[in-house]
């Protein structure tokens, strides 16, 4: 009767977790950008009208908690809530797969994989939360953040033949901290001095050429002036400036190191890296349409106390189309169309010591 317990328990319904998410808590310390030392925060009324179009998208599935939406997708409503239902009587349901895992842990940014009994089958694979973590075609499961969700997989043509994969995400121990998918150095969140993608990371430098072609487009010169910086030349970037200015002076505008934004890999500092930017045709056109290549400007104005930097309308972040979109939704509900991700993500940017 083992087989037969095994069979129940894979078919009966797993209480979903409580989806809610904290942020990674690992190592103190952020990121932050860091050329140009240089004068005080001046906004032209340009600028302040310039604010960044915002294109409606579909509802955020993150705003749901409801233990039933993650069962759609591709299975039907109707479908959802038989199988729900039957969970007493689905010793009836020749299960035609079982999976060697039902439970896994896995860390942010690691990724698992439960292995399939039977191969060649249709499966479908959706996941209850996909901030904490996703899950490909291929039963793929990748950490997003830390909590807990489910995943289900079911067969395409019968899905009633479903099972469910309760996932639990736990702080990666590298020394990275990911929050909803996105890599976060800022000056409460830092990087480990030997984390070194070793210049920008394949996505961004593709979603970056493509911005400076939809620039180009529009009569717009976009170009690279400084992207990844690694911990030792943040370094000495960073105490160059301390000498120069004085440490507080500095960290408005240089990032101590391991805090840098530039060591991910992700952030770019495009065209003119001084105020003299503020308010050009190139500092809107980044302004108003960034996001719309994965971007997002992540110093804007007047946010200083927030993200620990001064307005810096040169430096942008790649974080994905897909996350872009949704900080510019949220920008554009709250009204807010500077919105920083330490907002977004309810997270805060200070130094430890
Ligand atoms: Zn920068």
């Amino acid at each position: 009767m083992n087989s037969f317990k095994r069979m129940t328990s894979m078919f009966t319904v797993l209480a979903v977790l409580s989806a809610a998410t904290s942020c990674g808590s690992n190592v103190g310390g952020g990121s932050a950008d860091n050329n140009a030392p240089v004068s005080t925060e001046s906004t032209t009324a340009a600028q302040e009208a310039a604010a960044p179009a915002v294109t409606e998208a579909a509802a955020d599935p993150a705003a749901s908690t409801d233990t039933a939406t993650f069962v759609s997708g591709t299975v039907t409503e109707t479908t959802a809530v038989t199988t729900v239902a039957s969970t007493e009587t689905t010793s009836s349901v020749t299960p035609e797969f079982t999976l060697d895992s039902y439970d896994i842990t896995v860390s942010v940014g690691g990724t698992k994989t439960p292995i399939l009994s039977v191969q060649g089958l249709q499966e479908v694979w959706t996941t209850s939360n996909e901030n904490v973590a996703v899950v490909d075609e291929y039963g793929h499961i990748t950490g997003k953040s830390e909590g807990n969700c489910v995943v289900t997989i079911s067969l395409k043509d019968k899905p009633e033949q479903k099972a469910e994969v309760k996932v639990t995400v736990v702080a990666a121990d590298d020394g990275l901290t990911y929050i909803q998918g996105m890599l976060i150095a800022n000056k409460t969140y830092s990087l480990p001095a030997d984390y070194n993608p070793g210049g920008l990371t394949p996505e961004t430098q593709a979603a970056f050429n493509n911005l400076v072609q939809g620039a180009a487009n529009d009569g717009i010169n976009i170009y690279l002036s400084s992207g990844f910086r690694s911990y030792e030349y943040q370094s000495q970037i960073y105490n160059n400036y301390c000498s120069i200015y004085g440490q507080s002076t500095a960290d408005t505008f240089s990032a101590r190191p391991g805090h840098s934004e530039h060591q991910t890999g992700m952030a770019i500092d495009v065209n003119i890296i001084d105020d003299s930017f503020i308010g050009t045709p190139e500092a809107l056109w980044i302004e108003a349409h960034c996001n719309e290549y994965g971007f997002i400007l992540r110093y804007p104005q007047g946010k200083q106390e927030i993200t620990g930097y001064k307005y810096e309308p040169w430096h942008i972040r790649y974080v994905g189309i897909e996350n872009a979109q949704k900080i510019r939704e949220k920008a554009n509900e709250v009204g807010d169309p500077y919105l920083t991700l330490e907002e977004y993500l309810k997270i805060d940017s200070v130094y430890q010591n």
